[in-house]
């Protein structure tokens, strides 16, 4: 019988993650988990509430009305976010979400508030978890972890080709701006910044297709599979 692991992949946006940990997932018979639509679901509810980012006391409030689901959908075979019973997976993908999510992702206690629940998530293994700090914070014990890069023209590119299905007036500029922005914000903020950790294996997909990344990401988890065995 083979152990279960964590899987711990991050990286800048629109860089695939994603796409990656669900067909890890999937062929492992693992939990996905996309912690980046936690703190979207999050940053909805404070703009919906008109929460300041700078105001502790409303936010530390705001945290305590605020509860977060995955719930699986048959229509997409994906797992949707819920906040607080609504299905908010669509909604938190528009730019009005994208545009201030990293300014909310950046506030310790939001970071807190995610952690502490991913960490539950993960604490029977057997999960695949995305975003930026999972490698590093949320599981640095993570039997592997996958640090995914790509050029961001080509991430701005598959990012635009994504939002233009739901969005025709989105603007490629518009795009390519909003990824260097949280890009930014995530690698220079203050708590549990975007950064590699030293044990991650490296993925660059800049030139690969997502069959070959899968390949060569499955091949190392296997091999990690085999050695927590
Ligand atoms: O992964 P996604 O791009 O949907 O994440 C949205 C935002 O949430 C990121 O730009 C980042 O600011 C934040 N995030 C984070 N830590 C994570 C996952 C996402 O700060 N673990």
């Amino acid at each position: 019988m083979s152990d279960k692991i964590i899987i711990a992949i991050d990286g800048f946006s629109s860089c695939g993650k994603s796409t990656l940990a669900k067909a890890l997932a999937a062929q492992l018979e693992y939990v996905f988990i996309d912690t980046g639509a936690m703190y979207r679901a999050i940053a909805l509810y404070f703009l919906r509430n008109h929460i300041s980012f700078q105001d502790e006391k409303a936010i530390a409030n705001a945290l305590l009305h605020i509860q977060l689901h995955f719930e699986h959908n048959p229509n997409t075979l994906k797992s949707d976010m819920f906040l607080n019973g609504e299905n908010v997976e669509l909604r938190i993908r528009e730019m009005q979400v994208s545009s201030k999510v990293s300014e909310v992702a950046a506030i310790p206690a939001v970071r807190d508030f995610a952690v502490a629940q991913q960490q539950v998530m993960g604490q029977h293994k057997g999960i695949v978890m995305d975003g930026r700090d999972i490698g590093t914070v949320v599981f640095p014990q993570a039997e592997l972890k996958i640090f995914v890069t790509a050029d961001p023209a080509i991430r701005a590119n598959r990012r635009f080709k994504e939002l233009q299905a739901t969005d025709p007036t989105i603007s490629m500029e518009a795009v390519a701006e909003n990824l260097a922005h949280r890009d930014h914000i995530d690698s220079t903020r203050e708590h549990s910044p975007l950064k590699q950790a030293e044990d991650a294996m490296v993925l660059d997909n800049s030139h690969l297709d997502r069959a070959a990344q899968f390949e060569i990401a499955l091949n190392w988890a296997k091999e990690r599979i085999v050695s927590a065995s």
